[in-house]
């Protein structure tokens, strides 16, 4: 499959696009080798192939996007993964973000609310040599079977931080997360210092679409 193959120019592409993400404040060497190193085009129709490595979100059908490199790099750079980090993403959608998070060394579990992008990417991200363990269901419910997790990125915008996911946080834990209203959202990052301590960040703005479910837009 053409879209499949990674040439120079996409190299290319994707060295540029590094170097923007850099100019835009993101410094984390980890988080841009990462996004150097990870086909963006895999995950774009043939039709938008050439936009792939535009600082832009595009559309992945069921009206639901591919996240701006931006935030990907912005929301990965606050995680701060480390290679073993057990990380729970929440928004499967294309999968590109958990590749990214798969790269850095983090063991992804992942999970998506809608089933047709859910059967979608679970079935594309190993053809691309990314493992990570998919789920279908409401992640604002986060996974209680599987937590504590190191590290939480919600990639879908919050009304509020939910509480369970807080829960499903390990002491020390790391999450990343977009609150605010339908339109706009204020990046968060919550450390979990202790059972009853944790640290709250604020960061910019940005426009995720709604987390939906239980603990988010009803
Ligand atoms: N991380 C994705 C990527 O790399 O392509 C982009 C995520 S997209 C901006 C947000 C995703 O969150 C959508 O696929 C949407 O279906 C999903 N979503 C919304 N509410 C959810 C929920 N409660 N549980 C799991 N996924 C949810």
């Amino acid at each position: 499959m053409l879209r499949l193959e990674d040439s120079y120019l996409h190299k290319g592409q994707r060295r540029n696009l590094t170097q923007t993400l850099r100019k835009k404040g993101i410094k984390d060497e980890a988080v841009l080798e990462a996004i150097n190193n990870f086909p963006r085009h895999f995950f774009f129709d043939s039709a938008l192939l050439s936009h792939a490595y535009e600082d832009k979100a595009f559309p992945i059908g069921e009206g639901q996007t591919i996240s701006q490199p931006y935030t990907v790099a912005f929301q990965t750079m606050l995680l701060n993964v480390k290679p073993g980090d057990k990380t729970l993403e929440i928004g499967t959608g294309s999968g590109y973000q958990a590749g990214v998070l798969y790269c850095m060394g983090a063991k992804v579990h992942t999970i998506e609310f809608n089933e047709v992008l859910y059967d979608r990417t679970r079935k594309f991200l190993p053809k691309i040599g990314v493992k990570v363990k998919h789920y279908c269901g409401d992640g604002s419910k986060g996974l209680p079977e599987q937590a504590p997790f190191d590290k939480i990125i919600v990639t879908a915008g919050a009304p509020t931080v939910p509480k369970t996911l807080l829960k499903q946080l390990a002491i020390g834990g790391v999450m990343v997360i977009p609150v605010g209203d339908r339109n706009t959202q204020q990046m968060l990052r919550l450390t979990k210092q202790t059972d009853k301590k944790i640290l709250k960040e604020n960061f910019d703005n940005f426009a995720f679409v709604p987390l939906l479910g239980e603990e988010g837009w009803q």
